[in-house]
């Protein structure tokens, strides 16, 4: 299917602007964004596409391929957060957020997988900001966008997700991951080239389906939030994991072992940087499924699906396995010798089978481009 082709059997008129913007894996550092900690995802090859044209109705006029063939019509002064379908929630919240108030054609098509962890939401948000930027000349750097996007989330949608998503959609880069400091938006580009080492970075999409915006996301952060005021801090990054420990006796049992996750989880993704700068993926690999240790067993986001795929995943040769994303279903990762990656898709379909779990799904991916106009 063509888009541009697709967009005028609809609307009647051609887009005028395109614009691609991709999903995400994030190596290490998970549930640190909206704490000012460091995080290393990088940008997948597979994207959600936008195409917009104006229109002199009034009225944003918007559809997706991945739905039927409806098109909702919002009245531009009917934009308000919270309200209209779902799902045009996250493409509205953007045209709310960057303050646009004209009639627009809006269509929606994408290859990253929905629901799986791998942020079709921030890839979405992120396709529809781009595109818009340059209609309307908007000239917002990178950062500005990555904040309008955000933003529309958090307030247009409800969902009190962090930054990350949408800057590694909008900053990612070919052959490497980025590290993403969430206090002041700025990046470094981390080599993650590896290809010439024969491994494969395998995403495992459980098909367990997440409802984040009503899941424990937000009690979670809370409970972070409410170590820092307890410890007097001004982030959770100012402290190191022995000082912290130090301080347990401060804390109610569930604040303590949720921010603890946050402190150690900072520290890992530094430890991740100095491993992958000299390329020591057994060290990196380490790192990620102690990661998925505390996500399980302190931040306890993780699901029998996710648990069992990593297992069988280590069972079988993995340098390190990880659930990814928000936790309770999507996706986990795993770093192996590309010579294993058949075996332990094979592995983990067959424990899928045995525990009467969905069959789940694979690919792999290397670090591709961040968004941009097509
Ligand atoms: P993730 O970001 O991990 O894929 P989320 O729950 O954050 O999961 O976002 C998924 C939601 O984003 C979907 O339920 C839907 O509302 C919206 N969405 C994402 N991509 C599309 C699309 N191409 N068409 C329609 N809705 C989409
Ligand atoms: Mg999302």
């Amino acid at each position: 299917m063509d888009i541009k082709t697709e967009f005028e059997k609809l609307f009647d008129q051609k887009p005028e602007v395109t614009a691609v913007a991709p999903g995400r894996v994030n190596l290490v550092g998970e549930h640190v964004d909206f704490l000012d900690g460091f995080v290393l995802p990088f940008a997948l090859k597979d994207v959600t596409t936008a195409a917009i044209a104006k229109n002199d109705l009034g009225v944003i006029r918007i559809s997706s391929t991945n739905r039927d063939e409806t098109i909702f019509e919002i009245p531009v002064a009917k934009i308000e957060p919270l309200t209209g379908e779902p799902w045009t929630r996250y493409p509205i919240g953007v045209i709310w957020s960057l303050g646009i108030k004209v009639g627009l054609d809006i269509l929606i098509d994408s290859k990253v997988p929905i629901g799986a962890g791998l942020s079709s939401s921030a890839a979405l948000e992120c396709a529809v900001g781009t595109a818009l930027n340059s209609l309307f000349n908007l000239e917002l750097s990178l950062p500005q966008l990555a904040l309008a996007t955000q933003k529309a989330e958090n307030v247009y949608v409800g969902m009190p997700c962090g930054i990350m998503d949408q800057s590694v959609s909008l900053m990612g880069v070919e052959g490497q991951a980025l590290l993403l400091d969430c206090r002041d938006l700025s990046t470094q580009h981390i080599p993650f080239d590896i290809e010439p080492h024969d491994l494969d970075l395998l995403v495992i999409d459980t098909q367990v389906h997440h409802a984040l915006v009503d899941g424990g996301y937000a009690e979670r952060r809370a409970s972070c939030e409410k170590a820092i005021e307890i410890l007097g801090i001004p982030s959770l990054r100012e402290i190191s994991v022995e000082d912290f420990v130090a301080q347990k006796s401060k804390m109610d049992e569930t604040t303590y072992i949720r921010a603890f996750h946050a402190v150690t989880e900072m520290r890992r993704v530094l430890d991740s940087v100095v491993a992958l700068r000299a390329e020591d993926f057994t060290t990196f690999g380490r790192i990620i499924t102690e990661c998925h240790q505390s996500l399980r067993d302190n931040y306890t986001i993780s699901c029998p699906e996710l648990d069992v795929a990593v297992e069988i995943a280590l069972a079988n040769g993995s340098l390190g396995s990880r659930l990814i994303g928000g936790g309770y279903g999507g996706s986990a990762i795993s770093l192996n010798k590309k010579s294993d990656t058949e075996k332990i898709k094979n592995e983990i379909s067959k424990a899928f089978a045995a525990h009467g779990f969905k069959a789940p799904r694979f690919f792999t991916s290397l670090p591709s481009s961040g968004a941009r106009l097509i």
